[in-house]
């Protein structure tokens, strides 16, 4: 069956064929590590795992290349606010955002390529951008002139100057010209830096993820993806760099970019107070749950993350789990075409849940045991693709969460329902019974929040 997937390059959606049929290549931009992955983040990792699920049910081989950006300024100022070595402080967050996405049930990645140790291969490409006259080298830095690369746009399908006009790019004085971008800047004492020919330095973010591509993947590969934050300036700046050394046409031949989050219709800030790490929503919910929210709105879309959806999501997987609750599995059984057409036809992830509910559908309505047990044996292997539904049910209902954070949204919403219904005894009925479950709720004008006593 073909693969649509919609090509921001293009502007459509198009037919997927792989540049090498017996090995699918991939890259997606990772992390950079300096403090805990928030909700936001791991949206893209948890889409473009369902995409190599994809790829790899269709072809032999998929390379699936995802890096970590281990030094960048955001790392060095939180190595100093907390007084933490940087390389402790990348290691940590590195093994955070691997506990989180094994909580998430991603598939590794075939390559995680740290950027720290590439900045040879990274050097060398900014060699080659100077020789070639796209780069040129100004007070220890050295710049990509946007100028001398007329292709430059093409992804964002901006204009230059709307698009400095909405990055507010910085002007300094080492710039030719203002939309020029850092490929290298000097590092001073007490920085981590690398001998150069320009001098004691570090690369610019975006020339990581074109040298560690070509690295792994080749001059030229499948698919490229990311959030939608990430098309301009950083994408746009990895296809002029590696565009500029190799030609037109190389580089990703498809690029796939992911709707933003917000949180409850806000966009996730921590002056807002709405920013919401993995960690502590793990702590309150099984990583599957948060997996079905984030697969549960197209992955163009944007998505809202709120008490509703994960309310919503818990009594689906519950329906889902309750299906498969008791059955014997045979594991043979193959996954249902509609759920293998839905992520066919450009990831459409709330089709494809969508087909599983269908599924428990004609399970509950049937009374044959053995209907029951294919249908579940179906059930499963569907939800394989999603990376849903492989615990065993029992693990799932019993939970090893501690508190269930469900169980908490629900009784606040019936609280809240009882004060709309100036049922005040109701209220307080529900609010003490939370006290004993050791949980304490406060309410603002923001609404009701809760924690354990
Ligand atoms: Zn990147």
């Amino acid at each position: 069956m073909p693969i649509f997937l919609h090509n921001t390059l293009k502007r459509k959606k198009e037919l997927f064929s792989p540049l090498d049929p017996t090995n699918v290549r991939l890259y997606v931009c990772g992390p950079t590590v300096y403090d805990f992955a928030h909700i936001g983040n791991a949206r893209p990792y948890v889409i473009f795992d369902v995409l190599g699920r994809l790829l790899r049910e269709i072809y032999p081989k998929v390379t699936y290349v995802r890096n970590i950006t281990d030094i960048d300024d955001k790392i060095i100022t939180a190595s100093r606010k907390n007084g933490e070595e940087i390389s402790a402080l990348t290691q940590r967050t590195t093994q955070y955002f691997r506990d989180d996405m094994k909580s998430l049930g991603n598939i590794p990645p075939d390559v995680e390529p740290l950027a720290t140790a590439h900045v040879k291969e990274m050097m060398s490409m900014i060699e080659s951008l100077i020789e070639k006259e796209f780069a040129y080298e100004s007070e220890g830095h050295v710049l990509f002139a946007v100028k001398n690369f007329p292709h430059y746009g093409q992804l964002s399908h901006c204009n230059h100057d709307e698009m400095i006009a909405g990055a507010r790019v910085e002007i300094a004085p080492y710039k030719r010209n203002p939309e020029d971008f850092i490929l290298w800047k000097p590092s001073d004492e007490g920085i981590p830096g690398w001998e150069s020919p320009w001098g004691r330095g570090r690369p610019g973010w975006h020339i990581e993820c074109s040298a560690m591509s070509l690295k792994y993947l080749g001059e030229t590969f499948d698919i490229h993806g990311g959030g939608q934050d990430l098309i301009f300036p950083h994408h746009e700046n990895e296809l002029a760099q590696s565009q500029a050394c190799f030609g037109p046409q190389t580089f990703a031949r498809l690029w796939l970019h992911n709707g933003m989050l917000t949180v409850n219709g806000e966009k996730m800030s921590k002056s807002l107070g709405n920013f919401i790490t993995m960690r502590q929503l793990l702590e309150k919910m099984p990583g599957e749950l948060v997996r079905f929210v984030l697969l549960s709105s197209h992955y163009r879309q944007p998505l809202d993350w709120n008490d509703q959806t994960v309310l919503q999501s818990r009594q689906s997987l519950d329906r889902l789990y309750n299906a498969l609750r008791g059955r014997i599995l045979n594991s043979e059984t193959r996954a249902s075409e509609s759920i293998k057409s839905a992520l066919e036809d450009d990831l459409n992830t709330p089709f494809a849940l969508s087909a599983l509910h269908e599924i428990a559908s004609q399970l509950n309505k049937t009374s044959d045991e053995s209907e029951k047990n294919q249908l579940a044996s179906h059930l499963k292997a569907s939800g394989a693709w999603l990376g849903l539904l492989q615990q065993d049910p029992e693990i799932w209902f019993k939970g090893d969460q501690g508190v269930d954070e469900v169980e908490i949204l629900s009784l606040i919403n019936q609280r809240n329902d009882a004060r709309a219904n100036k049922n005040f005894a109701e209220a307080d009925r529900v609010r003490d019974m939370l006290l004993k479950m050791g949980i304490l709720l406060e309410d603002s004008s923001k609404g009701t929040t809760w924690r354990h006593v």
